[in-house]
């Protein structure tokens, strides 16, 4: 058995206000957390085959970003400081047309390295090509959940939905139970009404969850109020 000690931190146990331990230590046996506690607790105290000096540092469970379009990490720096729907149209969806799968992969990868690299274990992606995103995420150890981005406006608008089918079948529950599957809408502006009434009916069927942009401008909020009455969240 493979006995890992961090020793030193202060530690979150995230147990509430009083379950902070200023100075405490971290057992790992075999990649599992065994054992948290204050200094010199842990069972086999002297029998560590590696201990991890971290004082002045803090110990705490991953973060979670819960919205990313993870392989577009390839994209940065492509278009910035443009609002949002010239970022969209003249930049962004004309680039990602040419992407492939491959490019998908290994932009994800790159993405998952660097959330690794600041403390984030799990995501919430939404994006094309998620078979690919799926196998980065199985290969990198993190935790994700994956939608296909959806744009009910687009002529791939029902393919879209088929294809978010099919990665609920193929993926939902993979990699030991760390990858899960959303239906992912892209945005009001970009799915009327009856389009997101299909994807709801899918999602109820699929009993799976869904993941949208909502609200994400003042143009949107106003544009979405004028055509349907309801702000977008209301709608
Ligand atoms: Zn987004």
């Amino acid at each position: 058995m493979n006995k890992l000690l961090i020793r030193g931190a202060t530690v979150l146990t995230m147990e509430g206000q009083d379950a902070i331990i200023k100075t405490g230590e971290i057992l790992m046996e075999d990649g599992w957390i065994t054992h948290v506690g204050l200094p010199g607790s842990a069972p086999g105290y002297f029998d560590m085959d590696e201990v991890i000096e971290a004082d002045g540092m803090v110990a705490m469970p991953g973060f979670v970003n819960c919205h990313t379009h993870a392989a577009m990490t390839l994209l940065r720096g492509y278009a910035d400081d443009l609002p949002l729907m010239q970022w969209l149209n003249e930049k962004i969806w004309p680039f990602e047309d040419k992407l492939t799968g491959e490019d998908v992969y290994w932009g994800s990868k790159l993405a998952c390295l660097e959330m690794i690299k600041s403390g984030t274990t799990c995501f919430g992606d939404m994006y094309a090509f998620m078979d690919d995103v799926a196998r980065a995420v199985e290969e990198t150890g993190m935790r994700a959940v994956l939608s296909r981005g959806m744009i009910g406006v687009a002529p791939t608008g029902s393919n879209a939905l088929q294809e978010a089918e099919e990665l609920v079948k193929n993926w939902n529950g993979k990699a030991d139970g760390r990858i899960t599957v959303m239906l992912g809408p892209h945005a009001p502006y970009t799915c009327p009404p009856d389009y997101l009434a299909k994807v709801m009916d899918l999602a109820a069927k699929l009993k799976v969850g869904i993941h949208i942009h909502v609200s994400e401008t003042r143009t949107e909020f106003y544009d979405i109020l004028k055509q349907y009455g309801k702000t977008p969240v209301q709608h």
